[in-house]
């Protein structure tokens, strides 16, 4: 799959839930309406979108949402779409707030996932309630250790809040470091309504690495891997530092991905609306008139997008959770 910018599609981001245990004040309304059952790809068509894009050369999966692991039938879905590593697939890979963790790490593990991302943005119980609007730390923290025995990689994902947790950044850093994590920084992105102003929390990551170097010694590395973050080793930490600057950086002329909401829209720009509606054509059995509707979203795919934080509006109008972050 090539673009009209000669951009080739290798990694497809799957929503596979557009629901969640928790309630993030950057991502979500308190009280969000979900979508219908019937609305959403159950885990046959998801598969079978899957089959359709490994055969158009994708070659990374991560599966995300909402939260991936509350769908019922979760484990099911992971081995299957696991089977397709090495025929076609390179990887499998997930984002999660951990929460379920500690029940599903060892599936994980056995369908072929070995790395993941866990969201968490701060390591203080009440701040992380707080910021979660009904987390509960522990639980994150023994997922992370279940997913960690069983033999995952793992990255923490934080959002870097002004005033939420900008006073975490390097013991988070030195946490990651001790027990062999990577860490990646992530500024807000205006995606949805969320009865809060992010700009209130909007902490640019030009000063939070700045910041950073005044305690570590950060050397640029030279790993891209298609998508948003900059990546810098720390010295002495062992630690893999990602910077996913959005709103202060253009990452776009790299971009490799596409994505998928629960419903079977894809999207090919978390920027923008520009999008195709898939899952129809999957129920109406046309593998034929669902590659047409890929080749016409790759022709549309924007060159990149537009947010800014400072425009009272959302930059788009759905929510991170509806295309995965
Ligand atoms: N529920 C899972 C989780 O939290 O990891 C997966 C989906 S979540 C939408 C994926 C990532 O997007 C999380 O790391 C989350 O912190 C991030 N995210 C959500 N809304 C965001 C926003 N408006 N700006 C920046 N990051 C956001
Ligand atoms: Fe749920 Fe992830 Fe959004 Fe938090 S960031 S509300 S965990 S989907």
């Amino acid at each position: 799959m090539i673009d009209s910018f000669g951009r080739r599609i290798t990694y497809v981001r799957m929503s596979v839930t557009d629901r969640c245990d928790l309630r993030c004040r950057y991502c979500m309304a308190e009280r969000m309406t979900f979508l219908p059952k019937s609305d959403v790809l159950n885990l046959e068509e998801i598969v079978e979108l899957a089959d359709i894009f490994i055969a158009r050369g994708v070659k990374r999966i991560r599966l995300t949402g909402g939260e991936p692991l509350v769908r019922k039938g979760v484990d099911q879905l992971v081995s299957a779409l696991g089977a397709r590593i090495g025929g076609g697939l390179d990887e499998l890979t997930m984002t999660t707030n951990g929460t379920q963790l500690a029940h599903h790490a060892q599936p994980l593990f056995d369908a072929g996932i070995r790395r993941i991302n866990v969201s968490l943005d701060s390591r203080d119980p009440d701040r992380f309630r707080h910021i979660t609007r009904r987390g509960d730390l522990i639980q994150v923290l023994d997922g992370i250790d279940a997913a960690d025995e069983s033999g995952i990689k793992i990255k923490i994902n934080m959002v870097a809040l002004r005033g939420l947790n900008d006073d975490e950044f390097a013991p988070m850093l030195r946490w990651c470091g001790s027990r062999g994590f990577d860490l990646t920084l992530i500024e807000t992105m205006p995606l949805g309504e969320v009865e809060e102003d992010r700009t209130e929390h909007y902490l640019p990551l030009s000063e939070v690495r700045e910041r950073l170097t005044r305690d570590f010694e950060l050397v640029p590395s030279i790993a891209r891997t298609g998508g948003p973050a900059r990546y810098f080793e720390v010295e002495g930490l062992g630690v893999r530092l990602g910077l996913i600057t959005p709103l202060t950086h253009n990452f776009c002329d790299g971009c490799n991905r596409i994505r998928v909401a629960a419903t079977g829209t894809v999207y090919g720009c978390l920027g923008h609306e520009q999008k195709v509606e898939l899952r129809d054509l999957l129920r109406g059995g046309g593998a034929v008139a669902v590659d047409r509707a890929l080749g016409q979203l790759l022709a549309g795919k924007p060159k990149g997008h537009q947010f800014r934080i400072q425009e009272p509006k959302p930059a788009v109008a759905r929510h991170m959770s509806v295309t995965g972050g």
